[in-house]
């Protein structure tokens, strides 16, 4: 974590400085659709507090903000994918992470089974 670091695109929609189309909110997540989707749902899951920069360091200092992740996750994937998705941490840069803020992507409908791409 990082306390001086320039706030990331999530922190910023966390706080309301750039829209996005939200799909859940609780207190501690924010919930809303990617703006380039990877498949037919793909909802970013992320807490709006912490400046956990990857899932490794949630679990370690916060697991229960991130089985609070996990259960908004579910609950999107109830409404919008008949309970069914992948969910994907992307984790470091050589992993496809560019948003250094913890996120969840949440992806369902239509995936081929057996994809892991
Ligand atoms: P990757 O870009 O490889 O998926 P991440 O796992 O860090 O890396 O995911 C960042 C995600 O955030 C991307 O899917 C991207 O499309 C999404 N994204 C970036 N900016 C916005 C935004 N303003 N609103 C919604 N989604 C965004």
């Amino acid at each position: 974590m990082s306390g001086t670091a320039e706030p990331t695109v999530f922190e910023r929609i966390a706080a309301g400085e750039i829209p996005a189309k939200m799909v859940a909110e609780t207190d501690r997540v924010i919930a809303f659709h990617d703006i380039a989707p990877q498949a037919p749902v793909h909802v970013i899951v992320t807490p709006r507090i912490g400046r956990h920069r990857d899932v490794v360091e949630l679990a370690a200092d916060d697991p229960e903000l991130l089985a609070e992740l996990v259960s908004v996750a579910k609950g999107i994937a109830d409404d919008l994918a008949d309970g069914q998705f992948r969910l994907v941490f992307n984790t470091g840069p050589a992993a496809g992470q560019t948003v250094f803020h913890v996120h969840a992507h949440v992806l369902g409908g239509g995936l081929r089974e057996g994809s892991l791409g």
